[in-house]
């Protein structure tokens, strides 16, 4: 408590009957004076110090008086009030920063289109295997779209399980190629699923505009979450040569290579804003 305490000013202590008494406690210099010139708490006035404490002057008043505000009665406990509130700012601030770095997602070598590059290049497209030739009616498939699992791990077997039982599908993998990336696949696996097996159509995308697509679009998956690492050199090796081989096989146009977002009805990240689409294509030229 300090002799600034506004409360030693208010009107109302100063009307008072024993307002000199009041003000005698302030121990300013205006405030020693005026109890000066009042004879009746002049001892008074001279036995409070700068130091005196709310409960001291509250001696002084008759208990109705107004002693101090809220504020001043509590000036501890507020200021201790604060520096808590302060803290807690503090930890909510750093409990964001935190959360916006745990976003920044765990790139293993590169983050970039140029590291994305590097992998690309690294490794000469897969040559094609004869399990990839299937025969079909000219004019079947007129585009490829290209996804990711979006799990760290999966395989043939896993992922058609999962498509089976959980989204209920009977022909199982919605997928017609499968890309492994080592953990559940070899890395740079290529599978053949049983939908191009039997030419059948895919279960992996519905496209804007005409909520269609698998009739007439080749699916190709690659294991793995794009949206946190980059595909391995060996998937991007795999893939191009996946990609080649439909596109000299089937007649499809390069053009009509995309990733699943960009014509997807409804929004999804898939494959990976870490899959560069426009890249992998313009490779095969
Ligand atoms: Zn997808």
């Amino acid at each position: 408590m300090t002799e600034e305490d506004p409360v030693f000013l208010h009107p109302d202590a100063g009307a008072a009957d024993n307002g000199s008494a009041v003000l005698g406690t302030a121990g300013s210099p205006a405030s020693s004076s005026a109890s000066a010139s009042a004879s009746s708490s002049s001892s008074v006035a001279a036995g409070q110090g700068a130091g005196a404490s709310a409960s001291q002057r509250a001696r002084f008043l008759p208990p109705d008086q107004p002693v101090a505000s809220f504020w001043s009665r509590h000036g501890e406990t507020v200021r201790i009030a604060e520096l808590v509130l302060a803290g807690v700012f503090i930890l909510l601030a750093l409990y964001f920063v935190f959360l916006w770095v745990s976003h920044v997602p765990d790139v293993s070598y590169a983050p970039d289109r140029e590291g994305f590059r590097e992998a690309l290049f690294a490794l000469a497209p897969a040559g094609a295997d004869p399990s990839w030739r299937v025969a079909s009616a000219p004019g079947r498939w007129r585009g490829i779209v290209i996804h990711h699992t979006a799990g760290a791990q999966g395989s043939v077997a896993s992922l058609d399980r999962y498509h089976r039982e959980e989204n209920k599908w009977p022909n199982g993998l919605g997928y017609h190629f499968l890309i492994g990336n080592g953990n559940g696949m070899g890395d740079g696996e290529i599978a053949v699923g049983p939908r191009w097996e039997k030419q059948l159509d895919g279960a992996h995308v519905r496209m804007k505009g005409t909520a269609e697509g698998n009739s007439f679009s080749i699916g190709v998956a690659l294991v793995g979450n794009f949206e946190s690492v980059l595909p391995s050199p060996r998937q991007l090796a795999a893939l191009r040569g996946v990609l080649r081989f439909l596109v000299e096989e089937y007649g499809i146009s390069s053009s009509a290579i995309a990733g699943h977002g960009e014509v997807a009805e409804r929004y999804t990240a898939c494959p990976g804003r870490l899959l560069f689409v426009d890249e992998v294509v313009r490779s095969l030229s």
